[in-house]
């Protein structure tokens, strides 16, 4: 591994643990529920979930799993429901599927991460990963892509470098 990389990796580490740097616009992700997987969708702040539940609360676990996971870098969603024994049900659900990475893909997603001196965007599609950064385009990886790998863990596949040229 050449020493740009190191540091490359370095500063994702760094990025990672500062998650305001993130945020999302637009978002695929598929959570495991106990009985089938669903499609929860994210575009600049409106939710949307393939389940039962979403209908009738406009909330519902899945999407309670990845504001969790999330955090800051997406708007939660804009829901009124009063607080029924239904909707406790599903915040706990959301707090033992958000420790259960492995029940959480994404399919793809567009993002913007505030980088050292300018704001990059990473778009995520089918595990194929771009950045406009210059270090993206001649090594197919960078510090952004790698925050976001550092924050969706298992969720996304890893993006593979170019090697440098013997
Ligand atoms: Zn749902
Ligand atoms: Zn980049």
């Amino acid at each position: 591994m050449d020493s740009s990389m190191i540091g490359k990796i370095e500063k994702a580490m760094f990025y990672a643990r500062e998650p305001e740097r993130i945020h999302f616009d637009k978002f695929v992700a598929v959570v495991q529920g106990d009985h089938k997987p669903h499609w929860v969708s994210y575009d600049h702040g409106h939710w949307t979930c393939d389940c039962k539940f979403f209908y009738g609360h406009g909330v519902c676990s899945h999407i309670m799993t990845l504001e969790r996971i999330l955090g800051s870098s997406v708007t939660p969603a804009d829901v009124s429901y009063t607080m029924d024994s239904g909707i406790i049900g599903k915040i706990e659900k959301a707090i033992m599927y958000a420790q259960e990475r492995e029940r959480i893909s994404f399919e793809s997603f567009e993002a913007s991460i505030q980088g050292d001196h300018k704001e990059h965007k990473v778009h995520y599609n089918q595990g194929v990963w771009s950045c406009d950064c210059s270090y993206f385009h001649s090594r197919g990886v960078c510090s952004h892509v790698m925050a976001f790998e550092r924050l969706l863990m298992d969720a996304v596949e890893t993006a593979e470098a170019i090697p440098v040229p013997a």
